[in-house]
């Protein structure tokens, strides 16, 4: 059984006179376990993918199933407890908080009703290589080091599902081919599965499956 499934998933913004279809008619099956990137122009739909596979935002038509749950149908407190336990959110910006230490950024993420505390944080940190970092905050760290706290935090709840938009975006090609082994890493030791929206070509060797994204439509490239 697929651990994400989209049957026929569309997503249309009505703004002003002309509706945009970000998310075009997509179906998509993945695997647990894989490693899948989605590449495509700016405005092609990715981040709007990603949001829909990670039930931050609904379809307008169309079903989604992860590990299951048809997720379209759960409702908004369901959802967000299954978000917390499943998914993992990685972002172009990290999305740090500022006041906070590296550490407690991690902390910040925890599920409440989980037995995780601090143990759990620096455990996360030292499997992206940042025990050293816990306590500067996030100013005091560089890009590549603020993406890897941001890591740590998604991984803090142990989700299936890992999801990636443009992590290295905001990183020098070296710090992002980094970022973007990292994520291999928590795939092919952790089995974890990864989608990661992204514009390196560096991804292609890593990623086990390619897709592209134009207009909207989705489409598996070889
Ligand atoms: P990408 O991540 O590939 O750059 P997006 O998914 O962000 O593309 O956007 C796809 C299209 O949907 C764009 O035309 C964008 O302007 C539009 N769009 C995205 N989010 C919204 C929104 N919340 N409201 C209206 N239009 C949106
Ligand atoms: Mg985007």
């Amino acid at each position: 059984m697929p651990l994400i499934e989209l049957k026929e998933v569309s997503k249309v913004f009505k703004q002003g006179a002309t509706p945009i279809n970000a998310c075009d008619n997509i179906d998509m099956k993945i695997q647990p376990g894989e490693f899948v990137a989605i590449i495509g122009p700016s405005g092609s739909g990715k981040s709007t993918l990603l949001q829909l596979l990670g039930g931050l935002d609904g379809p307008t038509s169309g079903e989604i199933t992860i590990d299951g749950h048809d997720i379209v149908k759960l409702k908004q407190s369901k959802l967000t407890e299954f978000r917390l336990r499943n998914i993992g959110f990685i972002f172009q910006h990290f999305n740090l908080i500022p006041t906070l230490t590296a550490e407690q950024n991690v902390e910040s993420a925890i599920d409440k009703r989980s037995s995780n505390d601090r143990s759990t944080s620096r455990k996360m940190l030292a499997n992206v290589g940042l025990e050293s970092r816990a306590k500067h905050l996030p100013t005091r760290l560089s890009g590549g080091e603020q993406q890897r706290v941001a890591i740590a935090r998604s991984l803090v709840n142990n989700p299936k599902i890992v999801l990636a938009d443009e992590p290295t975006r905001n990183l020098d090609s070296e710090t992002g081919a980094e970022i973007m082994e990292l994520l291999a890493e928590l795939n092919k030791n952790e089995g974890r599965t990864i989608i990661v929206v992204t514009h390196s070509s560096y991804v292609r060797k890593l990623a086990d499956r390619l897709f592209e994204m134009n207009d909207g439509q989705l489409a598996e490239k070889e």
